[in-house]
């Protein structure tokens, strides 16, 4: 089964930076900058050199226009799985997660969403914005696109957002509250990792610091929970990694890990 990589550098509906539309660029620069090998923890080669399991697209070309960007990312990722392969996709600021995940709910029945966040992303619109990265998981629940999502890392809600949650049966698991366990998952299921879900100390190249996050080490053994769960993976993106605020690429470094692993996940479908 191939994995088939995307790269969607779109951030003109961030409500405070923009930037994230240099990341895909960024996270293969890290892939690729020779500080560290292509080795998934549990040793899984990912070396593009020695295995042709999964292929890079590219990156998408989009304007601002929301409307027509989203309409272009789900043309793209649609296409990209037609063949029956998994996506991951590098983003891209959060709203992107939108359409990849019409894209992959056209192609799955009954899927579970795994977030990763500081943020719920519930809010119905931000300043009128319905297109905004506040905005994508209102989105995607109002169009019935999940059977399930499951947040993590979140440590911002708002009664606006928490209203959203209930409406929606949202599974949040507040940062301040989460032992560290993924519950037990079933069926088809898309991982979406924005960067702002761990402590800004780890990861400071990102839009909106939130202080509080997870370590990295624990978004990584979340991750391998979810691989340990025994659902097919059939989708990931990584998202608000913004290069223009990063330390010495140590952001860049860490979404370059995450995308290892979470690649690893995708081909061990
Ligand atoms: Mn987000
Ligand atoms: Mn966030």
């Amino acid at each position: 089964m191939t994995v088939k990589v995307l790269g969607v550098p779109y951030d003109a509906h961030s409500s405070y930076l923009r930037g994230p539309a240099l990341a895909p660029s960024a996270i293969r620069a890290a892939l690729s900058c020779g500080s560290a090998n292509w080795c998934t923890e549990s040793g899984m080669d990912l070396d593009p050199a020695q295995t042709d399991a999964w292929v890079d697209l590219g990156d998408l070309a989009l304007a601002d226009d929301g409307a027509a960007a989203v309409g272009i990312i789900r043309a793209a990722a649609t296409k990209a799985i037609a063949d029956g392969s998994g996506l991951l996709s590098l983003g891209g600021d959060h709203i992107v997660t939108w359409p990849l995940v019409q894209a992959i709910s056209e192609r799955h029945d009954d899927l579970t969403i795994v977030h990763f966040d500081a943020h719920p992303d519930l809010y119905d619109h931000l300043d009128g914005d319905r297109f905004s990265h506040a905005c994508p998981f209102a989105r995607i629940m109002e169009e019935g696109r999940a059977a399930r999502l499951l947040q993590f890392g979140i440590r911002t809600m708002t009664p606006h957002q928490r209203e959203q949650a209930d409406r929606f049966g949202v599974e949040v698991h507040e940062f301040r509250d989460w032992d560290g366990m993924i519950p037990a998952l079933h069926g088809p299921v898309y991982v979406t990792v924005d960067m702002d879900a761990l402590d800004p100390a780890f990861a400071p190249g990102i839009s909106h610091h939130e202080p509080g996050g997870m370590s990295t080490r624990q978004l990584l053994d979340a991750i391998r929970q979810i691989g340990d769960s025994g659902a097919t993976i059939v989708g990931a993106d990584i998202v608000e990694l913004n290069p223009t605020r990063d330390v010495n690429d140590t952001t860049a470094m860490v979404a370059a890990k995450i995308f290892r692993e979470l690649l690893g996940l995708l081909l061990q479908r």
